[in-house]
């Protein structure tokens, strides 16, 4: 019988723009490692990254405790956490480890669970971080690809990515407040009006088009966020202008990745991406900020089975 199961999951871009809550992709920037192992009893946390320990507060954890009660599992367990993806940056981290987790487990238990089954699970977990239930970075993380999250009843729609979608990501070294999830949804208009709803409906319904016909230049251009984008930006110092220089070094389309700080381009293989990736940068020196960037593609999930 195994007695212990590793995982690795992906980092993960959310929202593409106008997909707010509902788009996701993987992106082969960064993994989490999870490593889950049998024990007596309880659930414990070791890592060295500066993350929570106590289960209550870590997203594995809590996947793990969830997962754990629901099918009566009497084993303890301990959860060995690997950080690849930088924690609080946009990239899906407190996701990455989630979805690593809720894989392993079903693994490590023989579940076999489905794809919506994982990512439900999984997006029990971001309640640890994010102090709310979704599912687009775990679902993405989880399954690989780009991902369309329906809710009430949960079903994640999965399309294979193009091959020539490349994506730059400027990840700034500023300091994000402890529950910046949390401040980046409160920013956000509670109402919309009818104009905004409209153009953000039209291209996120562009994007899934072509992710559907295998066109990046149709995802590129369709990256456009009237809505959450403008009510963001101000968080993110030198936004405008790192969009604007990614823009004009040839990115297609350039937004916030998931509720930032970090920056993400899109773009095509064919394109200069390091032009572009440096163009980021200026933009953010242009604000005295210094920022990584990572130019990556689509990945596959943690649940993925082509290896
Ligand atoms: P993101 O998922 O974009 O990296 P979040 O703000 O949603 O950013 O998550 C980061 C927060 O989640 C941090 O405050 C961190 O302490 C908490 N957290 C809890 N568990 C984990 C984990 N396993 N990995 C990363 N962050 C975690």
């Amino acid at each position: 019988m195994t007695s212990s199961i590793t995982i690795k999951a992906p980092s993960s871009t959310a929202n593409l723009g106008p997909g707010f809550d509902v788009f996701g992709l993987a992106i082969d920037a960064f993994y989490d490692k999870v490593t889950l192992t049998k024990t007596k009893s309880g659930i414990t946390i070791i890592t060295d990254d500066n993350i929570p320990t106590n289960p209550e507060n870590n997203t594995a954890g809590l996947v793990v405790k969830n997962m754990k009660k629901r099918f009566k599992i009497k084993n303890g367990i301990e959860i060995k956490i690997k950080k690849g993806v930088p924690a609080g940056f946009g990239m899906g981290s407190s996701a990455a480890s989630a979805a690593a987790a809720a894989v392993a487990f079903d693994k490590l238990f023989s579940l076999k669970l489905d794809g919506n089954s994982l990512v439900e699970f999984a997006g029990f977990g971001e309640k640890a971080s994010a102090g709310s239930v979704h599912y687009d970075n775990v679902a993405a993380s989880v399954l690989g690809g780009f991902v369309i999250v329906k809710t009430n009843p949960l079903e994640v729609i999965r399309i294979e990515p193009p091959t020539n979608l490349r994506m730059c990501i400027a990840v700034p070294s500023i300091k994000v407040p402890k529950k910046k999830t949390k401040v980046s949804r409160g920013v956000i208009p509670k109402k919309i009006n009818l104009t905004d709803s409209v153009l953000n409906i039209s291209n996120a319904s562009a994007i899934v088009a072509g992710f559907m016909r295998k066109d990046s230049e149709l995802i590129g251009n369709s990256i456009k966020d009237v809505i959450v984008e403008p009510a963001r930006q101000h968080l993110i110092p030198g936004f405008a202008k790192v969009k604007q220089n990614a823009l004009k070094s040839g990115a297609l389309g350039v937004t916030i990745s998931g509720a930032g700080p970090s920056v993400i381009a899109f773009s095509k293989s064919s394109a200069n991406l390091k032009k572009i990736s440096q163009a980021m940068s200026r933009g953010f020196a242009s604000k005295k900020i210094k920022c990584q960037t990572i130019i990556c593609k689509p990945s596959k999930g943690a649940a993925d089975k082509r290896k």
